[in-house]
């Protein structure tokens, strides 16, 4: 049996939006009966990217992440539906079943992920079917995996131990998308961003010189890590816990060590950290 799902790799999307633009290629204005009603022409997003702003000026960040219907194995939107109109495939995919959920407004305030969409015309919930009528037509791919560019999109069976999502899944920290909700999603992601810690060096007696090269380390939350500047004098440390506390010691030879703390209570930059001569 197949298990169908896709790995989302957060760090390698780039926001380009193929994935939601060939979503609506496929979608709107088209029916496939028995799988899904044709997409209205707005306020439908089967494909999300939804964008989130990390950190703020002067360092600013922007992580993408695309969401679709994650299929749940553990799903309210099916507790919700009546008379079966929300019905899980032997494959794993969650459908919405186009004449039963007829009327059916509140299924869509059933998903936490908020991925299902009313259509007001049609009178009916709708959301990604994994491109099901695709698959079973022979495909290999759904649209959004096989517009995508950069590989942040793997379909795969899940099922099938030998499949690039199976291999990927047991060599790569996946995650679910809020755990919170319970729900055991098969579409699960890599790289959800969490806290960055950043700054910049200068050398109090070399003004306007970027000094490359200095070391860097950071201790807390049972981490010990080190890094050094880059070419503009800037570091970075990435997927640090959320609320914990940090020391960073920035050293350079002939120069004292500084050394800060923060609380990672929203992305830190520590600003220029000026390190003066001994
Ligand atoms: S993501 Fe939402 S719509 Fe999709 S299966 Fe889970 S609960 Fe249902
Ligand atoms: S197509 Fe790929 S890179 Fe582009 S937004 Fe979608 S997931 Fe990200």
């Amino acid at each position: 049996m197949s298990r169908y799902a896709i790995l989302i790799d957060i760090k390698k999307c780039n926001g380009c939006y193929s994935c939601f633009l060939a979503c609506r290629d496929e979608y709107y204005g088209n029916e496939y009966p028995e799988y899904s009603a044709a997409q209205p022409l707005n306020g439908q997003f089967w494909m999300q990217v939804q964008e989130i702003e990390r950190g703020e000026y002067p360092k600013p960040k922007v992580a993408y992440i695309a969401k679709p219907c994650l299929h749940c194995e553990n799903a309210p939107c099916m507790d919700a539906a009546k008379d079966g109109a929300i019905y899980r495939r032997p494959d794993g995919i969650v459908m919405i079943d186009p004449v039963k959920a007829k009327g059916q407004e509140a299924i869509v305030n059933a998903c936490p992920y908020r991925v299902i969409f009313w259509n007001a015309e049609l009178q009916l919930p709708q959301k990604c079917t994994l491109c099901a009528h695709r698959l079973d037509d022979g495909e290999k791919l759904p649209r959004c995996v096989e517009s995508c560019p950069t590989g942040a999109l793997v379909f795969g069976d899940l099922d099938d131990p030998s499949s690039e999502i199976s291999q990927l899944s047991a060599t790569l920290p996946v995650e679910d998308l809020h755990p919170q909700f319970a729900t055991r999603p098969l579409v699960r992601y890599v790289g959800i961003p969490r806290r960055f810690i950043a700054g910049e060096v200068v050398f109090k007696d070399k003004e306007g010189e970027c000094p490359e090269g200095v070391q860097v380390s950071l201790s807390g939350g049972g981490l010990n890590l080190a890094t050094a500047t880059d070419l503009f004098g800037d570091f970075e440390f990435e997927d640090m816990k959320k609320n914990e506390k940090y020391q960073v010691t920035v050293s350079a030879a002939g120069y004292k060590d500084r050394i800060l703390e923060c609380v990672t209570q929203k992305d830190v930059n520590l600003g220029e950290i000026v390190l003066e001569r001994k």
